[in-house]
């Protein structure tokens, strides 16, 4: 039996790396595990972990890493394979995978490179459904009440989506996860993907790449490019 594949997604706030993700983990057979929607979730439910990680989603600041890494370690225990997204942040974050998987136990991260002020545009505009969590897109950055296509729940921008949330979480990127992103480039794991245009022409770049260098294309090029 082959090795299961492990993929990082990683990427600007805005870059996409949700919708890649999860396009990816189907295209793979894999399971998409996202830190941003398992917090998000526990927020919801009220729960301990929820209460802890709120403050800090709030306003856009990374949550503690010894928190975000308990909680990926029980999350990924059980999975043979699975596409990342949100995880690692932090060269300590990035450190304690590797620890934990080996040497050899990530096949591939990949940074999706979108310009900021394209991904400003993108989160200003970003409003998610209460119900089913679908992103859509609003006309306007004003315009927050609109119902959600999918389920016809409410759909509102995201707490962190704010001027002053986006403008922390960015700058956390470029303090926190730039030097992550120089350690996995050294460890010759990281490859950089063009992020911008429709997320079609995305899926198809992050394919080539990944295929040419894990040599799994068919299992892609089987995948619908759509949804
Ligand atoms: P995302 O949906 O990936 O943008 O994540 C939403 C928020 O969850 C982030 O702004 C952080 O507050 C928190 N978060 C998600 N993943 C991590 C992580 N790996 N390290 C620290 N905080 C995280």
């Amino acid at each position: 039996m082959s090795a299961p594949t492990r993929l990082l997604v990683l990427g600007r706030q805005g870059s996409g790396k949700g919708t890649q993700s999860c396009r990816l983990a189907k295209a793979l057979g894999l399971t998409h595990v996202s830190t941003g929607d398992l917090f998000r979730r526990e927020v919801a439910r009220g729960s301990a972990l929820g209460r802890t990680v709120s403050t800090y989603i709030d306003k856009g600041a990374l949550v503690p890493d010894d928190v975000v890494i308990e909680v990926v370690m029980n999350q990924t225990a059980d999975l043979a394979g699975w596409v990342l997204d949100g995880f690692p942040r932090t060269v300590a974050q990035g450190q304690a995978l590797v620890n934990a998987l080996g040497d050899n136990g990530i096949d591939l991260a990949v940074e999706l490179e979108v310009p900021v002020h394209q991904v400003v545009r993108r989160l200003s505009l970003r409003r998610v459904c209460d119900g089913c969590g679908a992103t859509s897109v609003a006309p306007t950055d004003d315009d927050d009440i609109r119902l959600c296509n999918a389920c016809g729940g409410s759909v509102a921008r995201r707490p962190d989506d704010t001027v002053e949330a986006i403008e922390l979480r960015l700058s956390n990127y470029d303090r926190m996860t730039g030097p992550l992103l120089i350690w996995l480039d050294s460890l010759g794991l990281l490859v950089t993907v063009d992020g911008t245009g429709t997320a079609d022409e995305v899926f198809d770049r992050l394919h080539a790449v990944i295929a040419e260098r894990l040599l799994i294309g068919d299992e892609i090029a089987d995948a619908p490019t759509t949804g």
